[in-house]
């Protein structure tokens, strides 16, 4: 099972700190195993992050903040990046991509144990077509005597190689002391330098439901392009949009308003693309057409959002076009296909008309307050054990499993760790969730509990 370390401060946007006078954004890749989560860690100074035993796990890619002798920046964790791999790697591999365009310089990588592979090679070529400056860092080389087996990284054609040990901190501030002074010299071009005291949003939801219909209703006048990326078709644009008196950053709206999942072969594209608006943002608008049937793809969408941990609004757009025979069969779609998320909030409206897109605002604040919601150890604690003392876990060949101590791990969404002494059924778990939701309020927000035995 998981292992969660505490992140209190990790990511914290309600710390008096913002994100607006930061140099620009740098990003850690390479190929799995390298050490790049160890290295983010070293340094974020242990604040942060997810430890995961599970090779090829799909980490949330996030954007922390960080110093560095006076520097601050923003820091981006991607994926593990395997070249030329298929199904679920390549997706990653491609995200991981974006996500170096969507930074200003990158830190490179690679196993100084392991020596150059060709997968390294692969992506250097890809980091070169996007021609954001690279430093390259030898990592594990763990000890002074090892320091001569970077040399070999000449041949990258990159430059210096950095001998570095992520894990016992050699090397890392020199790295850092190049790393930042190529991102400070670099041309900005990162859709994250955003002004980050707003929330972020994505509009996710299949072709044709109305995503750009709710955008320029929404924006009206009122909007302001964030950032613009020339000579690509690739990057975001994002955009401040005023929602009944506040303002939240709307997620790579170019993508939407570019129409590029009408074009051929887009299927795979546009669900990329909703991944990586996804990744980005805090809260995601999944948008239904409810004048025509829920369609896998639709329920596809809806999952993508739920799995990448994000704080939900279901937007059930069209609802002009509906008469009372339509009303009733989206009621009977809601107590079936929509229970995975009867947790959400739901909102019908009309982007084309406008009617009730004034319920939104309140919708999505409730979901990121949930989003971001602790509940402390000790009343966790008081409340599981009051329910298991009412509700036990039944037998299992004759032992009770029971809950020893659980924690909330993090938040953003809410995560909790429950240690028990024996396995957990499914039924019981989905009690336990159940039961967290009733008692402490997670609308809008899904919530993940790791079990973890203690044999
Ligand atoms: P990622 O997949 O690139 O994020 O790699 P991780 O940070 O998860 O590290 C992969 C493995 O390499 C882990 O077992 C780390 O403990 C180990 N590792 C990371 N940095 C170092 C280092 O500097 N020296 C040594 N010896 N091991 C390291
Ligand atoms: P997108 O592909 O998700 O961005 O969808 P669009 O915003 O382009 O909308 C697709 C079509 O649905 C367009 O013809 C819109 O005019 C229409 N549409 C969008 N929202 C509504 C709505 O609330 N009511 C009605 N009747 N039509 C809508």
């Amino acid at each position: 099972d998981e292992l969660y370390l505490d992140d209190t401060n990790f990511n914290d946007r309600t710390s008096d700190e913002d994100s607006d006078n930061t140099v620009g954004v740098l990003a850690i890749v390479g190929r799995p195993n390298v050490g790049k989560s160890t290295l983010v860690n070293r340094i974020l100074g242990r604040r942060a992050a997810i430890v995961e035993d599970t090779p090829g796990v799909t980490r949330d890619r996030v954007s922390y903040e960080a110093e560095w002798a006076g520097t601050r920046f923003q820091l981006v964790d991607t994926g593990g990046w395997e070249a030329d791999v298929e199904g679920i790697d390549s997706a990653i591999a491609s995200q991981a991509q974006i996500a170096v365009q969507l930074a200003d310089a990158v830190i490179l990588v690679v196993d100084g144990a392991v020596g150059l592979t060709a997968s390294d090679e692969r992506i250097v070529s890809m980091l070169r077509a996007t021609g954001k400056p690279v430093t390259v860092a030898v990592n594990k080389l763990d000890t002074q005597m090892l320091e001569y087996e970077a040399a070999e990284f000449w041949s990258l054609g990159l430059g210096e190689p950095y001998p570095i040990s992520a894990m016992h901190g050699r090397g890392v501030g020199d790295l850092l002391d190049i790393a930042l002074e190529k991102l400070t010299k670099a041309e900005k071009t990162s859709g994250f330098l955003a002004p980050s005291h707003l929330r972020r949003v994505a509009l996710v939801g299949k072709p044709n439901v109305g995503k750009s219909s709710l955008l320029n209703q929404l924006s009206g006048e009122n909007r302001a392009v964030v950032s613009d990326i020339a000579g690509t078709t690739r990057d975001p644009v994002d955009e401040v949009i005023n929602v009944d008196g506040q303002e939240w950053l709307f997620i790579d709206t170019a993508g939407i308003k570019r129409r590029l999942h009408k074009q051929s072969g887009a299927d795979y594209y546009s669900s990329l693309r909703t991944q990586a608006a996804l990744e980005r943002s805090e809260l995601a608008l999944v948008l239904f057409d409810v004048s025509v049937p829920i369609s896998d793809q639709d329920l596809r969408v809806m999952s993508q959002a739920v799995d990448a941990g994000r704080a939900i609004v279901l937007v059930f757009n069209k609802w002009d076009l509906l008469d009372e025979f339509g009303r009733q069969r989206i009621e009977r779609l809601w107590q079936t296909e929509f229970n995975r998320v009867t947790w959400a909030q739901r909102v019908n409206l009309s982007a084309k008309t406008g009617w009730h897109t004034n319920r939104l605002k309140e919708a999505m604040e409730t979901a990121l307050e949930n989003w971001d919601k602790r509940i402390s150890t000790g009343k966790l604690n008081s409340f599981l054990g009051q329910l298991q003392a009412a509700h036990p876990h039944p037998l299992r060949g004759g032992k009770q499993p029971r809950i020893l101590f659980a924690t909330q791990a993090s938040s953003r969404p809410p995560r909790f760790v429950i240690f028990t002494t024996g396995f957990i059924d499914h039924t019981y778990r989905r009690f336990i969730e159940r039961s967290l939701r009733d008692e402490f309020g997670f609308e809008g927000t899904p919530i993940q509990i790791s079990i973890n035995v203690r044999e």
